[in-house]
């Protein structure tokens, strides 16, 4: 059995729930369970209904709730009927909140359900229509979670217990249909696992059911040596492993978010990123121990639109405290702080956020000479062997060279290398970088691009 999670952008239209289709149709021997997100940007519009009822805009709420009804009955085929039905409450739902004047996380969560419960209805039966022998089944009978609702944790006795018990036996002999996302408490409210919580679902399902892999097909080829939006070009990294991956996803590398997926790490199950518009490419293998590779260098990440605050004081000289004082100030104003670099008499320091700057400088001055300076960049160049290879640093000065290195660090983790330099400089600092780390591929963790 095999877990086969696709987006919202994959099951956006009838088109795309064909292609969907077809994909799962090629692989129907390895008895794939489907996990779907909402279609398209179908939860987005469900909470915008949501405010715009509790803002005592009924009216206004209900229209766009035929807006999305409509759009649901012309991609969504021939279930109709239960298509109509949904929304039949869903208007009721929409009436109530505006009379309430109140939304609880418990409502949100009954209605930004329905994206996926009508996702699944609708991807089944269009399975069922291309002659897949295709059954939907009620994630909410299965993934059983605590109540803080719109960010439920899964209770996972119950619901290992559920899919092992009663799912697993059903998959073998059909394709089950599920929706991503939802869930219910012990009581059988529904429940909902967080924004972009289908990731979740699929892992937590495969492991529930002892998948041999969990397939996140999303609209990408999988995870890239460079940011696309930085450097185009990149090359395909075909095997990474769980903490690289993390390393990437924090610094903003949007395909998937590994901690979503622990469910699956903990349980050594490969998770494979893939794209459901070129259903060829075979993607980005993510595993549980480390992916060897001839490159030290897996990937290049960055983050823009960093300030970064340096922070200057005789006073540090021999003082005990310093850095104490200097974070408190940031954590007075609930920034939080990303990378630090220091010496004797200085801190430099990133942060992501500047909203509460200028009333941290002005603390700060109180006791240290400070400097800002804004539209920074971060680059992070990551690979679990990048701290235990000797002479990397060396080549990023090498290929920099010209480039003001602002900040470095290594050593925090032992994946990476991170720098900072002006925005400016970004692009031409990675295209330098990727030459040099990238010029010769090993052929069994990358696919050059074409
Ligand atoms: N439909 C949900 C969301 O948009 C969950 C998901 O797509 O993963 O957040
Ligand atoms: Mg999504």
């Amino acid at each position: 059995m095999i877990v086969m999670k696709f987006g919202g952008s994959s099951v956006e239209s009838a088109a795309a729930i064909d292609r969907v289709a077809s994909i799962v149709q090629a692989r129907a021997g390895q008895h794939p369970v489907v996990v779907v997100s909402a279609m398209g940007k179908t939860t987005n519009r469900l909470l915008a209904i949501a405010d715009e009822a509790v803002a005592g805009r009924k009216n206004e709420a209900l229209t766009q709730l035929a807006d999305l009804e409509q759009f649901h009955l012309r991609e969504g085929g021939s279930v109709g009927g239960k298509v109509e039905a949904h929304f039949a409450e869903l208007a009721e739902l929409v009436k109530g909140l505006s009379i309430l004047g109140e939304l609880t996380p418990r409502s949100v969560d009954a209605i930004s359900a329905y994206g996926e419960r009508l996702s699944s209805l609708i991807v089944a039966d269009a399975f069922r229509r291309k002659g897949i022998d295709a059954v939907h089944q009620d994630s909410r009978d299965y993934i059983i979670t605590d109540d803080r609702h719109t960010l439920a944790a899964p209770l996972y006795p119950e619901t290992y217990a559920h899919l092992e018990q009663r799912l697993a036996p059903r998959a073998q002999r059909q394709i089950a249909v599920m929706g991503g996302f939802i869930g219910s408490t012990k009581a059988g409210v529904t429940s909902t696992l967080g924004r972009g919580g289908s990731d979740f679902s699929a892992a937590i399902i495969g492991a529930g059911i002892k998948a041999a892999e969990i397939q996140i097909w999303t609209d990408v080829d999988g995870m890239l040596t460079c940011d696309p939006r930085i450097l185009p070009g990149g090359h395909r990294v075909k095997v990474i492993s769980f903490s690289e991956a993390a390393e990437l996803a924090y610094f903003g590398a949007k395909v998937l978010h590994p901690s979503t997926v622990l469910p699956a790490v903990e349980k050594n199950i490969p998770v494979l990123i893939l794209n459901s518009r070129r259903p060829e490419v075979e993607g980005t293998r993510i595993i549980s121990g480390s992916a060897p590779s001839a490159n030290p260098v897996k990937a290049i990440a960055c983050k823009q639109n960093i300030t970064t605050v340096h922070i200057r004081s005789m006073r540090m000289l021999g003082a005990h405290g310093f850095l104490r004082r200097i974070f408190e100030v940031f954590d007075h104003h609930q920034t939080p702080v990303d990378m630090v670099t220091t010496s004797e008499i200085s801190v430099s320091l990133t942060i992501d956020n500047p909203q509460r700057l200028d009333a941290i400088v002005g603390e700060l001055s109180k006791i240290a000479e400070i400097t800002v300076e804004r539209d920074q960049a971060i680059i992070c160049l990551v690979g679990d062997k990048v701290a235990h290879t000797s002479g990397i640093a060396g080549r990023v000065f090498q290929s920099l060279n010209g480039t003001n290195i602002r900040m470095i660090s290594q050593g925090a983790s032992l994946l990476n290398l991170s720098f900072v330099v002006a925005g400016s400089d970004l692009s031409n600092a990675v295209k330098a970088l990727h030459t040099e780390f990238f010029a010769e591929l090993d052929p069994a963790v990358f696919e050059r691009a074409q």
